[in-house]
């Protein structure tokens, strides 16, 4: 047994990725992934994995460094899933390594983290991103890089491959999340408590939700109030309904929500509401707001699916009253919901954690 003065930088960079998967605030489900460099092996998360169980499970893939940057470098299609770089004879979990495994293998610091941070979504949605992103993290003297929205998979890894050229230890990812790199776990460790510090911003203040007209509104429908109950704030102040209804702001919410979020108003019925869905041949919402009352979800939600909607709602609750927001184009929802590597995650979702 390793005393804990032995403890190995393995043993560090599992205990650092669950402290960020047991953080709601950091990550949501399956969302978020870290990876430790040694030599030519990169030890990363599997897809559909949850970092809160690292240490617990076996959730980190080896994969080949080298070939798989020259690959993403040389548009080889291989990159996009990064199956085929995997150290077959180490990956004792026979698992898949995350599709966000190419950017991990780009940036040549030995540590890397990324994470879905509520604080750096919520600002990164702004229309005045760049110049908040400036200001806040050269005040607390970090060497960072911003880089614009694209497709997680390759289209996200090329970019993030130009960003590295200026070395930076913390990447904005726009409409997405953050990247966090090192020599060590501590120095990451160390460089994700000051950056939450730059970047946190107050949650705006909702009055309690009214879960019992929730429950009269959804009997005998395949609806349920959400059990989070911090989701609910997204339907109880009228800002927050404006910017959760406005548009998709990130990647997993189309993954696991679809492009549309439901909104029913005072005095509408659920059973009305739907039909005009069904009358469409559409798909109902999978979250439906009912104004000033409270979040009802999809029975059919996993627990990835149900973290999601409070994610949403830490993000929207974070939005300065009255901000512009650059929301994903239909372009990039049509690219995210016809995006076959993620087809295995969410079978993964589905059938992981009932
Ligand atoms: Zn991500």
């Amino acid at each position: 047994m390793a005393a804990r003065g032995a403890e190995s930088e393995f043993d560090r960079f599992l205990r650092l990725s669950k402290q960020i998967g047991t953080d709601i605030l950091k990550t949501q489900g399956a969302g978020g992934n870290t990876s430790l460099k040694d030599g030519d092996t990169m030890w990363v998360k599997a897809s559909g994995t949850w970092l809160a169980q690292a240490g617990e499970r076996d959730i980190m893939v080896p994969v080949r460094v080298a070939p798989l940057v020259e690959a993403l470098r040389r548009g080889d299609p291989r990159a996009e899933k990064a199956t085929d770089f995997v150290i077959t004879a180490l990956n004792t979990s026979g698992l898949r390594p995350s599709i966000e495994t190419s950017f991990h293998a780009a940036l040549p610091s030995p540590v890397v983290a990324h994470y879905h941070c509520v604080n750096t979504i919520a600002l990164s949605v702004l229309k005045q991103r760049d110049e908040i992103f400036r200001t806040k993290l050269e005040a607390a003297g970090m060497k960072w890089a911003t880089v614009p929205y694209r497709r997680p998979g390759t289209p996200l890894a090329r970019d993030v491959d130009l960003a590295a050229e200026s070395n930076p230890d913390v990447l904005i990812l726009y409409n997405h999340g953050i990247i966090v790199t090192g020599e060590t776990v501590e120095e990451v460790a160390d460089r994700i408590e000051r950056v939450t510090a730059a970047l946190t911003l107050p949650a705006r203040q909702v009055p309690d939700a009214d879960i019992g007209a929730l429950q009269q509104l959804s009997q005998d429908s395949s609806y349920s109030p959400a059990a989070d109950l911090a989701s609910h704030q997204l339907a109880l102040v009228p800002e927050n309904i404006r910017l959760a209804t406005g548009g998709s702001m990130y990647p997993d919410h189309v993954i696991f929500l679809g492009t549309t979020v439901g909104l029913l108003k005072a005095g509408q019925s659920l059973p009305s509401y739907l039909e005009r869905f069904a009358d469409k041949g559409q798909t109902a919402p999978k979250m439906i707001i009912v104004s000033g009352c409270g979040m009802l979800l999809s029975n059919e939600l996993t627990p990835g699916g149900q973290v999601m909607a409070r994610c949403l709602a830490e993000v929207v609750a974070r939005i300065p009253e009255g901000a512009d927001v650059v929301y994903l184009t239909e372009a990039d929802e049509y690219e995210l919901t016809n995006w076959e590597a993620e087809q295995y995650r969410q079978a993964l979702d589905r059938g992981a954690r009932t």
